[in-house]
């Protein structure tokens, strides 16, 4: 389970569920419009939600800070993060 301590959040996998959107089981996150279990390829589908969605859940800024940091241009993009975060195979 992903856990937030002060500024500092910790993402931990989470086990596969059902993607709202898409339906395919995979690894979801809490992250749809409206706080939907989504994967990670809809995430990306509307990458500004789905960051606003995170600072909301995982950082407790309002909507409209979320949305703010969300469009800032100098954030890290979600596939790079991923990139970054995934273990070799
Ligand atoms: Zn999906």
């Amino acid at each position: 389970m992903s856990v937030r301590i002060g500024d500092l959040a910790i993402i931990a996998p989470e086990p596969k569920m059902m993607c709202f959107l898409c339906g395919k089981v995979e690894e979801t996150r809490p992250y749809g419009p409206n706080g939907e279990e989504i994967c990670f390829t809809c995430g990306l589908k509307n990458e500004a939600e789905t960051v606003a969605q995170m600072n909301m859940r995982l950082f407790g800024q309002s909507r409209e800070e979320a949305e703010r940091n969300a469009a800032n241009p100098s954030r890290p993009k979600m596939a790079d993060v991923r990139a970054a975060t995934m273990k070799p195979n």
